[in-house]
């Protein structure tokens, strides 16, 4: 077994890598490129391609790959292999400039959400050279955008490295005012991704996991997770087994794998890497899913990342740690020494609450999708209300300000900004409120509303774009003002963006009920599911706002809600058809064979022993009986609203159908199901049960 720092990045196209393979000229070249975003020309292109190719065949590679993001969601690839004819009979590996540049895969089959016509099917990939390149399963992979030939984003990583252009822009401007030479500002992200464990051969038994990823049926398990005896706990062999594999291949591709555990709910981990870059993290999350995958089925395992794959039991999320930093290593989210790095925090840290109390509506519609309606609100997860927690501390150092007050810190001082240095703000209390879906944790937020299954691009695309507006307002306001009047310009903004924003600061438990009342009469948005909020997307205010900042057009925007109410309504679609499949073949048949063996155990035992009491035994029968026929009912329901659902004519009519309709009845079937589970013999049972699949690996 190799050294960590050996295999750590073995099978990527890095610094390192670069240094021995590149000619210097080139390597300075292409260092500039991503540095400062520009493209590459095509002599230096085929510099670097050969010598890709050359590192990536010594490494046993045979096939390179441009390597996009579909507005899937996930991960797509298309394997060239390197050979070419020698002219002799026989073949020599190669690889151009013009190649590792751009791609021209298909893309008729990609959703487009109206943004591809049908006639123009192809899409081209660009390579996106501040991701590194990487190999998997013998095939150099190349990260890339995907766009249409006019230009018009396909996938999540062009807007996403739009928005960090227009973040840039704007906290550069920022950072010049307080005195920064930076020349750059970066997004930092680091995603905390939760996941399920399952036996493999229990996940082949259910047809609900194979067809959705989650369970459509079960009963509660005696046990499940209420003696809280998982969170934290000593980590078993097998999984233990697992991670340790997975924490290898992870390394190998460069990504910072940093801290595994148990979660809270049974068979349910966590792993969270070190952050990084936003676009290269966005990488890596999207890699670290798939490793997941793959490793699990080498120990016999399946990895369940849905975010609700069990009732009963807490769903999966992915916490999104956020943050700005410059090139010249100063996180400006961190609370400073001096007053002028605190009066600059502070700044971005106003910047923040006004951009989450303004784009309340962005960052919902950035999580929402079938599988996290289940989460959101649901007492175990973040509710649907966007708050923010910015902790004790710094509430009472804003409201200080706000009013005018002395600050009652450790020691009493008016907070004048510019002026006075903040007191040292202990991480520890920035980060105990975990209910919060906003949450300020010491020099960084933490987006905790993600499901665990999405893609952290849009969530950041979002996030992005929201702060890079305030912050340009900001620069407009304070950018012909110098000395104290700077001073005085500063401590105003400040005070006038808590005063209009701090509604959206909620310190406390976001679980409780009285939460939700609460910030009903502050007036926020409380958008339930996803039908709810998906409209606001395409309100002409946000059409603008991406546009102001060239991250979406108005038709890439379109096409990006299109394809988000299409998808709630496939996914449902979906889950109704493996319900309805399972009933008919699976749930209903084992339900009648084991009424129709106590039916016969009934009469004969009565034939035997006429004066037995079998009341009990009648009642059961009955109960079951009628649950069977709940089941017939339920299902020929399921199958009606799919077909009133074929009649509407817009595909939101159809997703507020699904959501007022199919959900309930599809809550009622599983109930009927579950009941009889509950009832009868374990081995009349067509699935493996709750207790066997989340108690047993
Ligand atoms: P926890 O949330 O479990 O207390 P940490 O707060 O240390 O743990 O970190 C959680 C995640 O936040 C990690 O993925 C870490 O790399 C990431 N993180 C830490 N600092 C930053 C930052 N400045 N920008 C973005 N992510 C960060
Ligand atoms: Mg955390």
């Amino acid at each position: 077994m190799s050294k960590v720092p050996e295999l750590y990045g073995s099978m990527v196209f890095n610094e390192d890598v670069m240094k021995q393979a590149l000619p210097v000229d080139t390597y300075r070249a292409l260092k500039k490129t991503m540095r400062d975003g520009k493209s590459l020309d095509i002599e230096v292109a085929t510099v670097v391609a050969n010598a890709m190719k050359d590192w990536a065949v010594s490494m046993g590679a045979t096939h390179y790959s441009h390597w996009f993001q579909p507005l899937t969601g996930i991960t797509a690839e298309k394997h060239d292999s390197f050979i070419a004819p020698d002219g002799h009979g026989g073949v020599i590996m190669e690889f151009s400039g013009k190649e590792l540049i751009k791609g021209e895969p298909d893309a008729s089959s990609f959703p487009s959400g109206g943004l591809r016509a049908t006639f123009e099917a192809r899409g081209y990939t660009a390579w996106d050279p501040t991701s590194y390149a990487f190999i998997k399963d013998g095939t150099l992979c190349i990260p890339t955008a995907f766009c249409s030939y006019g230009g018009e984003a396909l996938d999540k990583k062009t807007p996403l490295m739009r928005s960090m252009e227009a973040i840039n822009r704007q906290a550069l401007r920022i950072v010049r005012l307080f005195g920064s030479d930076a020349t750059s500002v970066k997004v930092t992200a680091g995603p905390e991704q939760e996941y399920f464990l399952i036996d493999r051969k229990m996940f082949d038994r259910r047809k609900d996991l194979i067809y959705t990823g989650r369970t459509l049926f079960g009963a509660r398990p005696p046990k499940g997770q209420e003696l809280e005896d998982h969170y934290f706990g000593a980590i078993n062999p097998r999984v233990s087994a697992y991670m340790a594999e997975l924490d290898r291949e992870l390394w190998k591709l460069g990504i910072l794998a940093k801290t595994k555990h148990n979660e809270a709910a049974p068979a349910q981990h966590e792993l969270a890497p070190i952050f990084t870059t936003v676009n290269i993290a966005t990488d890596h999350n999207q890699l670290t899913m798939e490793v997941m995958k793959k490793v699990a089925e080498k120990h016999g395992l399946y990895c369940l990342l849905h975010e609700k794959p069990f009732k009963g039991v807490n769903g999966s999320g992915k916490h999104n740690n956020w943050s700005l930093c410059t090139n010249t290593g100063v996180n400006l989210l961190e609370p400073g020494s001096s007053p002028y790095e605190n009066a600059q925090f502070l700044l971005f840290l106003c910047a923040v609450i006004r951009a989450v109390d303004e784009h309340q509506d962005l960052l919902r519609i950035s999580v929402a999708s079938a599988g996290n309606d289940h989460r959101l609100g649901a007492a175990e997860a973040p509710p649907a209300i966007v708050s923010m927690f910015i902790g004790d501390e710094l509430t009472e150092i804003l409201e200080a300000i706000a009013n005018d007050d002395p600050y009652v810190g450790k020691e009493k001082v008016l907070m004048k900004v510019g002026v006075h240095v903040l007191p040292k703000i202990p991480k520890d209390t920035t980060d105990r409120n975990r209910t919060s879906p906003f949450a300020f944790t010491g020099n960084k937020f933490e987006f905790r509303m993600l499901g665990s299954t999405a893609s952290i691009a849009t969530p950041n695309v979002f996030l992005n774009t929201i702060v890079a507006d305030v912050l340009s307002d900001f620069a407009d306001r304070l950018e012909d003002r110098t000395g104290a009047d700077f001073t005085t310009a500063l401590h105003e903004l400040i005070k006038q963006t808590y005063i209009e924003h701090k509604r959206i600061i909620f310190n406390s438990n976001g679980y409780d009920g009285e939460w939700t009342q609460e910030a009903h009469r502050r007036g926020l948005l409380n958008l339930r599911t996803t039908p709810d909020c998906l409209p606001y997307l395409v309100r002409s205010e946000n059409i603008r706002l991406f546009e102001r900042h060239r991250v979406y057009t108005e038709r890439e925007l379109r096409s990006r809600y299109e394809i988000l109410v299409e998808n709630y309504c496939k996914v449902l679609r979906i889950e109704a058809n493996t319900m309805i499949d399972m009933v008919k073949k699976d749930i209903y048949p084992a339900a009648i064979k084991y009424q129709k063996l106590l039916a016969d155990s009934i009469v004969s035992r009565l034939a035997v022993l006429p004066d037995v009491d079998l009341s009990e035994d009648k009642a059961l029968l009955e109960k079951l009986s009628g649950l069977s026929k709940e089941l017939l009912v339920g299902a020929a329901r399921l199958q009606s609203i799919l077909d009133a659902a074929d009649e509407k004519t817009t595909q939101l009519d159809r997703a507020v159908l699904f959501r007022d309709e199919l959900i309930p009845a599809m809550t009622e079937l599983r109930f009927a199901a579950d009941e009889i589970e509950s009832n009868s013999s374990s081995e009349y049972r067509p699935y493996p049960s709750y207790g066997e699949m989340l108690l047993t690996v």
